[in-house]
């Protein structure tokens, strides 16, 4: 009913975004730790410690906006795997949360340790489900379905290799193991409201935000996804949470207000 009304709101985010990108290009090399620039080149500075992560935690990877170019060559990424509690059974459609090596940034990981230890003393357990996936996987990915099943179903459920958050290595999708079962079907984790709202009420005080929130489908083109966590820091995570915002009405805000969440 208000579809022309959205429709302006998205053009505006848009073209809001768009100046984001052009002054987030222009403020890079004044952001990074007082130094000089850091190189494009994708090789590292030879100090032994670098004080600050030479990318921007609040990065913005949607369907209209592109992971940099260079961010594969400088996101540090650490590998991790599930401990699966004893006595909860895998099956063949579940054994890779087992098997599996998951990638994530390193802030961002040893964040989700944190949050997994305080909600594990409150008997709410998650695991990794999906983290870091590469620009050149999603293109394999890809390549295979629309071999398989064409052009236009890729179209529909594949994501457009460099437009996935999961490429920053900041995303995490986790899933539940409730009364020693494994949840992790989409639809059953979205029935399980009771659990994950309390594992929302604790995202921000880690540093993560509920990247894809009920009622903002038409701002971040994704349905609610409870279980798509995505790092940002704690204090702008806080902030995005305290507001009620999207991570795109954010950093929109933040343009147009730069005195805010600088
Ligand atoms: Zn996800």
């Amino acid at each position: 009913m208000k579809q022309n009304a959205m429709k302006r709101t998205l053009a505006l985010l848009l073209a809001g975004l768009l100046c984001l990108a052009l002054f987030a290009a222009c403020k890079k090399s004044e952001t990074t730790d007082g130094t000089t620039a850091a190189p494009t080149d994708g090789s590292q500075p030879d100090s032994t410690e670098p004080a600050e992560a030479p990318y921007d935690y609040l990065v913005l990877v949607n369907k209209a906006s592109k992971l940099p170019d260079d961010w594969e060559d400088i996101v540090v990424l650490e590998d991790a795997q599930n401990t699966i509690p004893e006595g909860v059974e895998l099956n063949k459609d579940n054994e890779y949360l087992a098997t599996d090596v998951f990638k994530v940034e390193t802030k961002a990981l040893a964040a989700f340790r944190a949050m997994q230890a305080d909600l594990a003393e409150d008997g709410i357990i998650i695991l990794l489900d999906s983290t870091y996936r590469s620009v050149a996987r999603q293109e394999e990915l890809w390549a295979e379905f629309e071999k398989d099943k064409g052009i236009e179903y890729c179209r529909q459920y594949v994501a457009v290799p460099g437009y996935s958050e999961h490429h920053t290595g900041l995303a995490i999708d986790v899933c539940l193991i409730k009364d020693g079962v494994i949840i992790n079907d989409n639809d059953q984790m979205i029935a399980e409201k009771e659990i994950f709202g309390k594992i929302h009420e604790r995202l921000a005080d880690y540093g993560f935000i509920l990247r894809y929130p009920e009622g903002k489908e038409d701002i971040t083109g994704f349905s609610f996804e409870p279980w798509h966590f995505r790092y940002v820091g704690v204090e702008a995570a806080k902030d995005i949470t305290a507001k009620g915002l999207t991570l795109e009405e954010y950093l929109l805000l933040s343009v147009v207000h730069p005195s805010d969440g600088q």
